[in-house]
């Protein structure tokens, strides 16, 4: 088949979350499996830095019609590896930023035009050059317009795109809701203005396009499918969802196993397997050392990481302050985002000093130092999508500690529900639910044989994309 992904991130040209990893990998994946894959992405600043696009060719200028103005831009491609081409959308004004969607205080206000402009300039090459792709899968918000888009090509210039369409919802809490103004950008029918259209209280909301305009809607976990049914997790968009509940699964992410893989992993100071874990105790001694705590530490570590908004639970860790100072234990959190969080952290890790470390950087190989140094994995979500991090630490061996939602609850089992299968402790999101798996956590820790057991459970399981990318594979023919 010819695929073509269009998302606003891709590891390792990208990456602000798990959008970039799972588009990195499941654009190879499926290059690999020998379907021809194009990725298109916006020519940010990092990805035009990055080693393999300086010296790209520069194909064609675009012009790109934005309500009665023509804006021009550049595509440049490259291919990474067989079977895989990389399009980068280009136009300074938008995309030669440091970061993707904001400046760390708040989104960019051109955010609407950018992305438009970016969907737009990806329908004009399918119009016009020589992809003809069989599937279009869009990522997301940014990326969420496009099916309407190209129904709208093939209106506009009469000609038919025997394609399909795939719209992939990541996360329900990013939208992409901006002034309805903006909808003149859009150059789309008036009609397309209204309730049953992009409209939503009296604004614009781009995902719920890509949900309703669509051929398939697909999701990160089965148990998101669900959840985003209901207005506890739907973030206003659960009627949407549920008018396609037919048309909407729920396919779980893998571990891209050539970047995490403890066996192979050289941002480790050492490598391990299941059958021997001596890196593995080499990475936990050099992850002290980093954090600056003893080195003849044997008490429990927690490691995290992640993007510190309110949906990765930190509050519920916060919350649990007097335990990471009072207990025998040590705390590991990676992570920027929210400034009051990233400040109540440094408070914390300045009380407990030995004892709790804060990084705000974003910092690659930390993050893998983690995973591996680490003997529980803390994921406290308020809701997850999917989540890599929990899957990453158990292939790890480290294991997880997180909330009873979304992926979550279908790639973890707490090993008090099911001794002989369980690899992680489970809670419900909240501070006193948190607080009940972290005194389960030492329990565990103190048995060493049960411990060992669940470590060895945890790294048996497979996660790999080859299951998930024969999953899209399925999706993609059964769409045709
Ligand atoms: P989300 O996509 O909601 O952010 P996921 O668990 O799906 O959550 O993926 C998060 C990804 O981002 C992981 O690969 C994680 O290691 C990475 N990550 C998050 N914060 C940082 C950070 N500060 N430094 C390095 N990597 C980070």
């Amino acid at each position: 088949m010819k695929i073509v992904h269009v998302a606003s991130e891709m590891f390792p040209y990208l990456k602000t979350g798990g959008l970039a990893d799972v588009v990195g990998a499941l654009s190879c994946a499926l290059a690999d499996k020998g379907h021809e894959v194009s990725v298109f992405l916006p020519g940010y600043r990092s990805a035009l830095e990055h080693g393999e696009v300086v010296g790209a060719v520069r194909r064609m200028r675009l012009k790109i019609e934005m309500a009665n103005d023509f804006l021009s831009g550049d595509v440049r491609f490259f291919s990474p590896r067989p079977n895989l081409k990389v399009y980068l959308i280009c136009r300074e004004e938008f995309f030669d930023r440091r970061n993707p969607y904001g400046n760390g205080e708040r989104d960019y206000e051109d955010n609407a035009e950018r992305f438009i402009f970016f969907c737009k300039a990806v329908v004009e090459m399918i119009r016009l050059g020589d992809l003809q792709p069989d599937i279009v899968h869009c990522h997301d918000w940014q990326a969420a317009l496009l099916p309407i888009w190209l129904r709208e090509a093939e209106r506009r210039h009469r000609v038919t795109l025997a394609l399909k369409t795939v719209f992939t919802i990541h996360n329900i809490a990013y939208q992409g809701v901006f002034p309805s103004k903006i909808f003149a950008r859009t150059n789309l029918p008036d009609e397309l203005n209204q309730m049953d259209g992009l409209e939503y209280y009296s604004q614009i909301n781009l995902m719920k396009g890509g949900i309703m305009f669509t051929d398939r809607v697909t999701t990160v976990s089965p148990r998101y499918a669900q959840e985003i049914q209901t207005p506890e997790y739907g973030c206003g968009l659960d009627g949407v969802v549920q008018a396609r509940a037919d048309d909407i699964v729920g396919l779980l992410n893998g571990v891209d196993s050539a970047v995490w893989n403890p066996a192979t992993d050289g941002l480790l100071p050492a490598r391990y397997t299941a059958e021997n874990l001596a890196g593995k105790a080499q990475c936990r001694a050099e992850l002290l050392r980093r954090c600056g705590f003893a080195a003849e530490t044997k008490s429990p570590v927690f490691g995290m990481v992640a993007r510190l908004t309110e949906q990765k639970g930190i509050d519920f860790v916060l919350a649990n302050r007097d335990f990471f100072l009072a207990q025998n234990v040590r705390l590991v959190v990676l992570g920027s985002g929210d400034r009051r969080m990233e400040e109540e952290l440094r408070v914390l890790a300045g009380a407990g000093v030995q004892k709790v470390c804060f990084s705000a950087k974003l910092d690659e190989s930390m993050s893998h130092l983690i995973e591996a140094g680490s003997d529980f994995f803390l994921m406290p979500s308020v809701f997850e999508p999917c989540g890599l991090n929990q899957m990453y630490s158990q292939v790890y061996g480290t294991l997880p500690v997180v909330s009873r939602v979304g992926g979550l609850v279908d790639t973890v089992i707490d090993i008090d529900d099911d001794p002989r299968h369980g690899t992680g402790l489970m809670c419900e999101p909240s501070a006193v639910g948190l607080r009940d798996a972290l005194q389960r956590a030492l329990g565990l820790f103190g048995d060493r044989r049960r411990y060992a057991a669940a470590q060895q459970r945890a790294m048996a399981k497979d996660f790999s994309w080859s299951v998930a990318a024969a999953a899209y594979e399925r999706l993609y023919e059964d769409s045709l």
